[in-house]
């Protein structure tokens, strides 16, 4: 039997490989992402380097075998560490020529800053000075040794930074001076003296010797972390699940802080925060690594590494471009260059924000890098919604500016806009959100993972320090949270809890907004605008592009006759500056036109309620005609937005008690005017007072509304049908093209429609021969009472289309009221997983589902080309959508901001379904 490999040099990714079955994603899962990619850029010839990984699997088994190593792993750690020493010539612990590795970790997905790396093992007293010799440059050997002390005490032994960090300080203090630059060779060489002493009066035990112990104690402090606090909070807010385990990478240190022919750099191939397609980045020359992430030193933008070192400038450029072309995605790199030698650290997809995602995507497509498929499935429906979030009016910004309320400006890390009462520390923000449901925005020096807890709980962050690379930044940018960094004129005392700008002093728990697009940061609040789509370019191509995958043929396998291409998306709307609305978003239909809000307005209210407290036919005739003009005013606008496509208008479905005034305030103010012996009124008073009585009903939700109110009263829904017909009629005239389809809600029985539909197609007809004008027109019903999904087919024979009401389905389903249930119990239900999901966001599948997908087949049975369609809530969340897929639906109908998200969506499962993914293009 061969031995189980738990170690990889970078150089044998093949083998991995091959060992995981070809999968690159499985590549990654063993060899965690950051080990994975610096095997395949070895692979590719670009330069890094050498080193092995330890495998995930090895985390793995290491923390089930209760922290201990499984067997031969240490033995192939040790073998692999000899292949390395072997490529470059050194030996790790050899005083004459020591081979000195960083010990870094990486699990399956970047988690920045989760979990913790060490540089310089393999220095001790007796390699130092062996270094020393070899480079001539004790300063250099010395701070690079107290540096590994001082990781090595607060990532592996777990000493707090400050013990190491307030000696350096009170060192720096007595020297007199400011800058770790000012440092020399003998203070690096006291400092390191000094920090291994921190580490015996901590631990009661030395600072190991033993290159071989620095190594295995660091190894097993990777592992470690995979279970620590941090990691597993980051794990739980980004949906990453806790088995997955960390590899760990020891790789060939190589120095940036060699002089001044030495760097270090981090940069993304394209603009992260916008997409533009240039090199965007930081660097600093005689520096190492963690200083740029750190903000020490004031880092130089990339661009200026042209000029002080040119050599390694265009290699640097070439390898960028190699990467984009290898990967076909945005690479966030990290660099080093050892006396003029450029050696690539670190590559992975980059982080970056809704808008640059758009951009990338599309460009990469343009730029034949992707196909378009994949440009569509790079992008997630979140990030679209990201994108139609409120921003900062402008306006109101401007007169901010003017009344001296632009508090400071930073680096415009995440966009998006952010009002909120400021927090200084993680567990603050993160209570007062949670337990006060305040908006809060966390506001910092600077951020680090211990923070994440709060930095998810704020609307916005803002640090006074770093840059667009630093640990807010990154995480911000993640998490969609509108964040500025490096606003650097605003002083914060975190012992006095406020920060002020010269003399503007803001208190904890003030209110400031954030405009994480600008970099701006007012004083108090300032009112958010939604941001239009036809200024988005790049999104709305990408959803062309999606429109297109939906509408192709054959997307969808289907039994004959029903609909073969991807979803359509529909809109809700009421009226026709909604409709104009959910068209310029893209909408191919109204999927819900909800006829009751027409009658709420002001001037037709009281029509409404003479009509509903009518005495006579004639009286309730006589309001109807008034009503008549204003219903099919409001309709003949929804059809000409429409021109071409379908409107779905539902008649009337509350119960008609809705549009009086409450029992109890009538019943009140007619006491009241008894007791007062106020006659004047008070019969008309006490009229409505009996009337109210007589409607009212003690579950209403079930009693008098819906279809049943137009079989007990048909009139209101007959002047309804007529207004729609003279409407579509009217618009037809000018020469738009109407599609009107009546939706008859809450049908429970066939014989309901039976009664009604007819009548009201009587009048269709009727109203297409007075105006002398013929278009398309069709009568359905919702199905919102299982009942009625249970009797599909029967209801199908009548009926030409269904909408599915999910709203009503979801609450007849499982016997919630919907307000009852969110305020008492759901939310909790929830929260301890006796459901998966709140149902009235998602589609139950189970049931409720399980109920639509019946009838969408018993529907078809009876009328193959029956028309179906989801209005409601559900019409635009992605989960829901992908079911209404499965199930055969025509359409989705949401509400018209989030058609684009329904769009994204819907061709998401078009591709997914027919089996067509991002790695397929690789
Ligand atoms: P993180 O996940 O926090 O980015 P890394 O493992 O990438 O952690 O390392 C932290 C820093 O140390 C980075 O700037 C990286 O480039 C640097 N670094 C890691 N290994 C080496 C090495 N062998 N030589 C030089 N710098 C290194
Ligand atoms: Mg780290
Ligand atoms: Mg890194």
């Amino acid at each position: 039997m061969t031995e189980k490999k738990w170690v990889y040099l970078f150089s044998e990714v093949d083998q991995a490989e091959k060992y995981v079955g070809g999968k690159w994603d499985d590549v990654k899962a063993l060899l965690g992402g950051k080990g994975a990619n610096l095997a395949e850029m070895t692979r590719i010839g670009v330069p890094v380097p050498p080193g092995f990984t330890v495998t995930t699997q090895a985390c793995n088994a290491y923390l089930a075998e209760g922290y201990n190593f499984p067997a031969k792993m240490w033995e192939q750690e040790l073998q692999a560490l000899k292949q390395v020493e072997n490529l470059t010539g050194k030996k790790f612990g050899d005083a004459s020529n020591p081979l000195l590795v960083s010990c870094r970790s990486g699990a399956k997905f970047s988690m920045p800053g989760m979990m913790d790396t060490v540089l310089n093992l393999g220095l001790n007293d007796e390699t130092a000075a062996g270094m020393v010799q070899l480079t001539g440059d004790t300063r250099f050997v010395y701070d690079a040794y107290r540096r590994l002390v001082q990781m090595f005490g607060s990532v592996v032994l777990d000493l707090p930074d400050e013990a190491f960090e307030d000696v350096l300080e009170e060192y720096k203090k007595q020297k007199g001076v400011k800058s770790d630059t000012d440092l020399d060779a003998e203070d690096w060489k006291s400092l390191t003296k000094e920090f291994q002493q921190i580490v015996r009066r901590h631990k009661g035990f030395d600072f190991p010797q033993d290159p071989f112990d620095q190594l295995r104690l660091a190894t097993e402090a990777v592992f470690k972390s995979w279970n620590g606090k941090r990691a597993i909070d980051y794990r739980n807010a980004a949906g990453i699940t806790h088995d997955l385990g960390t590899a760990v990478n020891i790789v060939t240190m190589v120095f940036g802080n060699m002089g001044w022919n030495s760097g270090t750099g981090v940069a993304f191939t394209r603009d992260p925060a916008n997409g533009e397609k240039m090199l965007y980045g930081d660097y600093l020359m005689n520096a190492q690594g963690e200083d740029v992430v750190a903000g020490i030193r004031n880092t130089q933008k990339i661009e200026n590494l042209q000029n002080e070192a040119p050599v390694a400038y265009q290699q640097f450029l070439d390898i960028c471009d190699k990467l984009e072309d290898h990967y076909r995605e945005m690479q966030d790199v990290e660099f080093t260059i050892e006396q003029g030698k450029l050696w690539m650290l670190q590559t992975r997809d980059g982080k970056r924000t809704a808008k640059a995602a758009v951009r990338i995507a599309v460009e990469m497509a343009n730029e034949g890098l992707i196909s378009k498929e994949t440009a569509i499935l790079k992008i997630t429906p979140e990030q679209v919604d990201t994108l139609l979030h409120p921003q900062f009016d402008p306006k109101i910004k401007k007169t901010a500016k003017e009344e001296n309320r632009l508090y400071a400006t930073g680096v415009n890390a995440s966009p998006g806009a952010a009002v909120g009462q400021i927090y200084f520390d993680a567990d603050t923000t993160e209570r007062m959100a949670k337990e006060e449901g305040q908006n809060v925005i966390m506001v910092r020096p600077f951020t680090k993972p211990d923070d994440v807890h709060g930095m998810l709980a704020s609307k916005g962050i803002l640090t006074s320090e770093g840059g667009a690379t630093s640990h807010a930044a990154v995480v911000a940018r993640q998490f969609g949270v509108p964040c500025v960094v490096g606003a650097a004129a605003i002083r914060i005392d975190l012992e006095k809890r406020q920060m002020s700008v010269n003399d503007k002093l803001v208190k904890e728990g003030e209110w400031i907004s954030v405009d994480g697009t600008s970099g701006e940061v007012f004083l108090g609040k300032i009112p958010t605008v939604a941001p239009t789509l036809e200024e988005q370019t790049d999104l709305l191509t990408l959803l062309k592009w999606a429109d297109e995958v939906c509408a192709t043929k054959g997307m969808r396998k289907a039994p004959e006759g029903w609909p073969t291409t991807g979803l359509q998306v529909w809109a809700n709307a009421d009226y026709p500056a909604d409709a104009r609305r959910a068209r310029s978003y893209g909408a191919v239909g109204i999927g819900l036109c909800r006829t009751e809000h027409m009658f709420f307005e002001p001037e037709r209210l009281p029509i409404v309620q003479q009509m509903i407290l009518s005495e006579t036919g004639a009286q309730r005739k006589a309001a109807l005609d008034e009503l008549l003009p204003y219903q099919r005013a409001d309709f003949q606008g929804l059809f000409e937005a429409m021109d071409g496509y379908p409107v779905i208008i539902r008649l009337i479905d509350p119960p008609l008690h809705e549009f009086l005034p409450s029992l109890e305030e009538t019943l009140e103010e007619v006491i009241t005017m008894r007791v007062k012996g106020e006659t004047d009124g008070l019969e008309d008073k006490e009229k409505l007072l009996k009337n109210i009585q007589l409607l009212h009903e003690s579950n209403p939700m079930m009693g008098l509304r819906g279809i049943r109110l137009s079989i007990v009263m048909p009139e209101i829904v007959e002047m309804q049908v007529r207004a729609i017909f003279e409407g579509a009629a009217n618009a037809t005239l000018k020469g738009f093209l109407a599609k009107p389809e009546v939706m008859i809600p809450l049908t429970g029985h066939v014989n309901e429609l039976k009664v009604i539909q007819p009548r009201l197609e009587q009048i269709a007809k009727a109203v297409m021969t007075e105006k002398g004008v013929e278009f398309p027109y069709k009568f359905g019903t919702m199905i919102e009472i299982p009942r009625a999904a249970l009797t599909a087919a029967e209801i199908a024979s009548v009926a030409e289309f269904f909408s599915f009401g999910t709203n009503d389905l979801t609450q007849m389903t499982y016997g919630y009221s919907r307000d009852d249930a969110e305020r008492n119990f759901l939310l909790k239900y929830v929260e301890d997983g006796i459901l998966p999901k709140n149902p009235f966001q998602t589609i139950d599948q189970e049931g409720v589902g399980r109920l639509m997908d019946m009838s969408v087949k018993e529907g078809r049975a009876t009328r193959v080309n029956l028309e179906v369609g989801i209005c409601g809530e559900h019409g635009g969340d992605p989960l829901s959508i992908d079911f209404c897929h499965i199930i055969g639906n025509n359409y989705v109908s949401c509400s018209p901001f989030r058609v684009p998200i329904a769009r994204l969506a819907a061709a998401h499962s078009a591709l997914k379904h027919k089996g067509v993914s991002i790695a397929a293009d690789l």
